[in-house]
């Protein structure tokens, strides 16, 4: 392709992932798939890195996309809700893994299940529950504490009262999320694209008792003030939310090396289907928090931190089983 082609590709696929990017996290309707995203995504990614000259911060690539629903009231975030970047293959991840045993010695990885719903912020104090913040833009998000609250795993009251943050995600079962499509269909109401959209469109309801109605639910992987509580570690933090009665994954695991990586990886692929609840992928995040300090971050997402995304043809399976059983 000729510069001016490229520049003028790269105008479009901005644009155009600008769009789509509006329609699923502000209106939760997607209208292409995830993969498409995906990988018009790389192309600009692609493109951007053969020509750095033409750097927009505010370009797809740089900056978290969301914006808070009107409704609702603001929050500002007490530290960047971030995303996180994401590798489709072995080869990709290596690179991940290489990168950081370049600026870390003898890494030490936390491999959990991503799952695909939204994020959302619990924010307690004396013990109790006092805000729940989605995501947003990654600085300010949707106050949706009255929401939050009709969610049976999240705690309204843990056993602590110095303030605590967790971060997890919220999302629909699968079973909940068949559920509240046949009775859409029944009343010939639209039918949401996946669990995924089915949540946000949830959790972002005016109406608390529809969400109460929704059967969402929360887990939690991140302990925003954990090294407050004397927390070192990635590992440490899952074991300590847990210890205060937060839902945390069973699944997750620490891995020394890429092989026990990619085991484990293989082993949740196998075991995907099983899970009552959509993943897309694996997180895999340095354990060693002075490590994660150490590799920092970029504007959009942690550098010691990445998502390992589920091939393209089982998606589409799985995009196909959900279009037959609604
Ligand atoms: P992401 O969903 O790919 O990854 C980041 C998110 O993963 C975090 O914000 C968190 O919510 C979640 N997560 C789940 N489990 C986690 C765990 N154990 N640890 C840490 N985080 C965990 O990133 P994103 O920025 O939220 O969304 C980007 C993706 O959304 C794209 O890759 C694409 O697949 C999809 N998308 C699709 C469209 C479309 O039109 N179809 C448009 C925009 C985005």
């Amino acid at each position: 392709m000729r510069l001016e082609n490229e520049s003028e590709r790269i105008r479009e696929l901005r644009k155009e992932l600008e769009k789509y990017a509006i329609e699923y996290y502000v209106n939760d309707q997607p209208s292409i798939s995830d993969q498409e995203y995906d990988r018009l995504m790389e192309e600009l990614q692609n493109l951007e890195e053969k020509h750095p000259e033409l750097y927009d911060p505010n370009s797809p690539t740089q900056r978290i996309i969301g914006q808070v629903q009107e409704g609702f009231e603001e929050a500002v975030h007490t530290s960047p809700m971030l995303s996180l970047g994401d590798v489709f293959n072995r080869e990709e991840l290596e690179g991940f893994v290489n990168r950081v045993k370049k600026e870390v010695d003898d890494p030490q990885f936390v491999c959990e299940l991503k799952f695909d719903g939204l994020s959302l912020a619990c924010i307690y104090e004396n013990g109790a529950l006092i805000r729940a913040v989605t995501r947003g833009n990654g600085r300010v998000g949707e106050n949706v504490t009255l929401n939050a609250r009709t969610i049976a795993s999240i705690p309204l009251y843990i056993d602590e009262t110095r303030p605590v943050e967790v971060r997890g995600e919220v999302y629909m079962p699968k079973k909940s999320f068949e559920e509240l499509n046949e009775l859409n269909e029944s009343l010939h109401l639209p039918l949401f694209a996946n669990p995924r959209n089915a949540a946000a469109g949830s959790l972002r309801n005016l109406d608390t008792s529809i969400v109460r109605k929704r059967k969402l639910e929360a887990t939690f992987y991140y302990f925003q003030n954990a090294q407050e509580f004397g927390i070192a570690s990635q590992h440490q933090a899952l074991e300590a939310m847990r210890a205060m009665n937060f839902r945390v994954s069973k699944d997750y695991r620490l891995c020394k090396n890429m092989d026990e990586i990619w085991a484990y990886i293989e082993e949740m692929t196998q075991k995907r289907a099983s899970f009552p609840y959509e993943i897309d992928g694996i997180v895999i995040k340095l354990n060693d928090f002075i490590s994660q300090q150490k590799m920092g971050m970029t504007a959009k997402a942690p550098r010691y931190s990445i998502a390992y995304k589920f091939p393209a043809e089982e998606v589409e399976t799985r995009l196909l089983d959900i279009t037959l059983s609604v």
